[in-house]
């Protein structure tokens, strides 16, 4: 039997993955990344010394990234971060104990009694809430009907954004955020050693060893569709490239550019709200203050979090930290000084033993807020294109299954189980693979 033909658009980690897995799953693939690298979003760079993510980076442990990359033989390295101590919240411009744990809990001054007790009950019940029972509720409103407390409410409104990025809760679907809170409960994250940079390599060699052709530098400007299935795609420099099923692992934007003219896919990228974020990555050649590694923001989206204490970014005895700002819809262009001023609070000195920086006012974290209004997680567009046969889609932005780098793994098993599995048991049917196309 001829192999089926895939084509996969977009060399981050979720398209490094579906090629990976469709490959391995007797696929002959080529993927197409139209930048000179891969990575995509997932990229690291390295500045003097130091290996900076495009942002800070943490896999959920207990996520669908672990899982998808298990399968694929790749076990990240790297620890889980809080070990350490030095974990703080910072409110009002002063760094408290931010309360973790039973122990940090009772030490810390950041609640009153009856907020301690109030935080302990909403935490100790997260395990037992039905996500899936709140996909139309905003996690604002859940959060009104559950805590009493408005203090208790921002320090939880806190946690959502460090588990979910997302800062707009009076949109976020409570089902997609109380999924990310029990995950993060259940299982810390892990920073990964020399950044994400090392997931791609990984990624990479299972897909090149499973026989994936790589083309870099490689725009792909249309997705040729005949009769309503997909034969192939064609490139900025005309280059014609016959496929039986294309994959687009890009933004909702990028699928909609492929298929001019296609008012369903049109639409699905005009409705995609992003999750963006303002970032301020660090090099330092010692930490001022060993101690403190981690701010959370209660009383703001702020994030500041030492992750060479955990993962090897950096030359020895140096430090490398990532400051950020959730940013919400409304948000207006973020000042690097707003960034520094977290630093100024958790890290003061920092700038005398400043070797590197690199700041960014907005990146697009996810390409779509999960919100209540179109039904959270399950609002999301599916992996496989209805409408067109033999078109699917991975990413952050796609499938019921995950926020962040999750969904994009996540959705490129997904497309796995559609192209393979329901290949294997229908040979004939619904896929209608251009057979030899
Ligand atoms: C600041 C920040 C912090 C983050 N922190 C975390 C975190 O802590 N934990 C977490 O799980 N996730 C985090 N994320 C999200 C995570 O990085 C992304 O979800 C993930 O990297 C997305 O991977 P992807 O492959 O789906 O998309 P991308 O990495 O965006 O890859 C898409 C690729 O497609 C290519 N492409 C697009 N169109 C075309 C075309 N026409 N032709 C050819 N190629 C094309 C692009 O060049 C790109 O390389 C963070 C993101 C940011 C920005």
């Amino acid at each position: 039997m001829t192999a089926k033909k895939v084509a996969v658009v977009g060399g981050g980690l979720g398209g490094l993955t579906a090629a990976a897995l469709l490959a391995r799953g007797g696929c002959a693939v080529t993927l197409f990344e139209r930048s000179k690298h891969l990575g995509g979003r997932g990229q690291t760079s390295e500045v003097d010394g130091f290996k900076f993510n495009l942002g800070p980076r943490a896999l959920a442990v207990a996520g669908a990234g672990m899982r998808v990359l298990g399968r694929l033989g790749v076990k990240p390295q790297g620890h889980v971060p809080g070990q350490k101590g030095g974990t703080y919240a910072l409110r009002a411009g002063r760094l408290h104990t931010l309360p973790r744990g039973p122990v940090s809990l009772l030490t810390s001054d950041l609640l009153g009694l009856a907020g301690k007790l109030e935080l302990a009950r909403f935490l100790g019940g997260m395990p037992r809430v039905d996500a899936d029972a709140l996909e139309d509720v905003s996690m604002k409103a859940w959060l009104d009907t559950r805590v009493s407390s408005d203090e208790v409410r921002e320090v939880a409104g806190a946690l959502v954004r460090v588990a979910s990025y997302c800062a707009d809760l009076d949109v976020l679907s409570a089902q997609a955020a109380v999924r990310q809170l029990q995950q993060a409960l259940k299982a810390n994250v892990l920073y990964v050693d020399g950044g994400w940079a090392s997931l791609v390599t990984s990624v990479t060699a299972v897909a090149r060893e499973a026989g994936v052709r790589v083309e870099l530098s490689a725009k792909v400007d249309h997705v040729v569709v005949k009769d309503g299935q997909v034969v192939g795609l064609r490139l900025g420099d005309g280059t014609v490239h016959a496929a039986d099923a294309v994959v687009v692992a890009g933004a909702p934007g990028d699928v909609a550019a492929m298929l001019p003219g296609d008012e369903v896919l049109e639409r699905q990228a005009a409705a995609a709200t992003p999750v963006k974020a303002a970032t301020l990555e660090l090099g330092l050649s010692r930490l001022p203050k060993p101690q403190a590694l981690f701010a959370l923001g209660i009383d703001g989206p702020w994030y500041a979090s030492v992750h060479s204490a955990y993962a090897k970014l950096g030359p020895e005895g140096g430090a490398m930290v990532h400051v950020m700002k959730y940013l919400t819809e409304a948000d207006g262009p973020t000042s690097e000084a707003e960034l520094e001023a977290v630093m100024d609070t958790l890290q003061p000195g920092w700038r005398e033993v400043l070797v590197a920086r690199r700041f960014r006012p907005s990146l697009v974290v996810t390409h779509l807020l999960p919100t209540a209004k179109d039904g959270g997680l399950s609002g999301r567009p599916t992996p496989q294109v209805p409408h067109v046969g033999g078109l699917f889609r991975v990413g952050d932005w796609v499938g019921d299954e995950g926020m962040l780098v999750d969904a994009s793994f996540a959705s490129a098993e997904a497309v796995e189980h559609a192209l393979l599995r329901r290949g294997r048991h229908a040979a004939a049917e619904p896929l209608r693979m251009a057979a030899g196309a």
